[in-house]
């Protein structure tokens, strides 16, 4: 990172060929009461590029709080924590992502990034350890066999979730095609008493989990999206002390916004479509997702904390 804070990763996960408008969409109205983003990466850069200082100046214009900045992997990690330490409107997840646990694996390497993960996570604005989870939908794209990529993931989950519950955090749990093994996973070990699905992807059925055993659900720009009933259906049927809102920016633009880069200043987009899923007021709604999102992650109001580089 350079010494203004400045860290740039430019997304790859460009469709082959196909052309996306990579304008951002233009401000939306200001919420009146504001929320958080619990789960947004402001380091990779897509479309024209902003970088973190404007993806947050335009995301407190229309209301947004603060967020949680996540990392992926060691690199982003440390840039979570440091750029949390700097900037009050940032509180940082580290981790190492599930699709990154195989690479890691079959280099040897994933101990000691492991390591670096548990270090981080005592910093004191470092709130969660994520994402974590498994991805089953990514098995075996980067060449290793699939049940040594699937033995690496759990090995890795296991770890974070311990991680977590060694410093009191909470769990940003990255779940793609794996409900049934992440459910399983986090009660074989223990889940940490706040557990979040980030981008929740699941219908009423692990909706029914989660309130079972008390774990958040984290609802992003895919809520809003046309095919999408099955995640409303989710959503109407969470206590409403479980829900929190995210963007995983700058994936998972809202509608009517889809395919365009994403960033935190986008929330009122999704918020407004939860609301109405809900029959419910929007201001009432952003009010208990922030209380949800503090008790989850703490305030983010504390002096930042220096850290000498
Ligand atoms: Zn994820
Ligand atoms: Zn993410």
């Amino acid at each position: 990172m350079s010494d203004d804070g400045t860290f740039i990763r430019r997304r790859t996960d460009e469709s082959g060929g196909q052309k996306r408008d990579l304008t951002y969409p233009p401000l939306p109205q200001a919420l009146t009461v504001p929320v958080y983003d619990n789960h947004t990466h402001l380091e990779i850069e897509d479309g024209e590029g902003l970088d973190h200082r404007e993806h947050l100046d335009r995301a407190s214009s229309v209301g947004i709080r603060g967020v949680v900045q996540v990392g992926n992997d060691v690199a982003t990690s440390v840039w979570s924590a440091e750029i949390a330490a700097r900037e009050p409107r940032v509180l940082a997840a580290v981790a190492l992502h599930p699709n990154e646990a195989p690479r890691l694996a079959s280099r040897g390497e994933l101990h000691d990034a492991l390591a670096v993960i548990d270090e981080l996570a005592g910093r004191p604005r470092v709130r969660a350890v994520g994402e974590t989870g498994l991805d089953w939908f990514r098995l075996g794209e980067s060449g290793i066999p699939v049940e040594q990529g699937r033995a690496a993931q759990i090995e890795s989950f296991e770890a974070h979730i311990e991680i977590a519950k060694k410093h009191g955090l909470a769990l940003q749990i990255h779940d793609r095609d794996a409900h049934d093994d992440v459910v399983a996973t986090l009660k074989r070990v223990g889940a940490p008493e706040r557990t979040v699905f980030h981008c929740f992807s699941g219908g009423p059925e692990l909706a029914a989990v989660c309130t079972e055993n008390g774990w958040y659900m984290s609802f992003a720009g895919t809520v809003t999206f046309k095919n999408a009933q099955p995640l409303r259906d989710a959503l109407v049927a969470a206590p409403r002390n479980l829900i929190m809102v995210e963007t995983d920016a700058p994936f998972l633009t809202p509608s009517p916004f889809r395919g365009r880069p994403n960033s935190p200043y986008l929330i009122p987009h999704t918020l407004r479509s939860m609301a109405e899923t809900l029959g419910t007021d929007v201001g009432l709604l952003a009010a208990q997702i922030t209380s949800t999102t503090e008790l989850v992650y703490g305030t983010w109001e504390s002096e930042p904390i220096t850290i000498e580089a």
